[in-house]
């Protein structure tokens, strides 16, 4: 073989029956990457349990021509309660893919044992010591949002904001980054 190995990109979610759907060949994991992200952000009505990204080496018999990058789990997102939360297996980041919503969790890139979570219509962080809390904290929020109506969010938001702030879950330092909240209202 002369020529340098070439790969392509296979992107793909389990059904809730089991039927595995491919959603095409790319020649980058980016194209692929966005292709599934594109896809997932449409999957709410859809029973979706999984999905995955393999990179095939092409010309390779059998499966050693395969690898799995990564692979995701569905779950439902602990604010909006859509099954559009999709958690990464291996590095447990998680992102809800739901319309309005983009609740999510992260690793802290400068601390090890600290999880950053948030909401991005209210520019919500919140950081926890475990994924467990930060789901829990996000379930609060998602709660506490739904109490208060969702038919008057942007009040619901500033609301539960003050009251959060005061419990010192948004630290000064990260309340100067973010500048003033933007209220989810979208001008209604
Ligand atoms: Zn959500």
């Amino acid at each position: 073989m002369a020529d340098a190995e070439r790969e392509v990109f296979v992107p793909s979610v389990e059904q809730g029956d089991g039927i595995v759907v491919g959603l095409g060949i790319f020649s980058t994991e980016k194209i692929a990457m966005s292709v599934l992200k594109d896809f997932l952000k449409r999957t709410e009505q859809m029973d979706l349990i999984s999905a995955e990204m393999t990179r095939w080496v092409i010309d390779i018999i059998g499966h050693e021509g395969s690898s799995l990058l990564f692979r995701m789990a569905n779950r439902r997102c602990p604010v909006c309660e859509r099954n559009t939360f999709w958690i990464d297996l291996v590095s447990f980041n998680a992102m809800c893919y739901g319309s309005g919503c983009g609740a999510w969790i992260e690793d802290n890139i400068h601390i090890e044992e600290i999880i950053d979570c948030g909401w991005p219509p209210l520019r919500f962080l919140h950081q926890s010591p475990t994924v467990e809390s930060a789901m829990t904290e996000l379930g609060k929020m998602g709660a506490r949002l739904k109490a208060a109506g969702q038919a008057d969010s942007a009040l619901a938001a500033k609301a539960f904001l003050e009251e959060y702030g005061e419990e010192g879950s948004l630290t000064d330092d990260v309340l100067r980054k973010m500048g003033d909240p933007k209220l989810a209202d979208e001008g209604r």
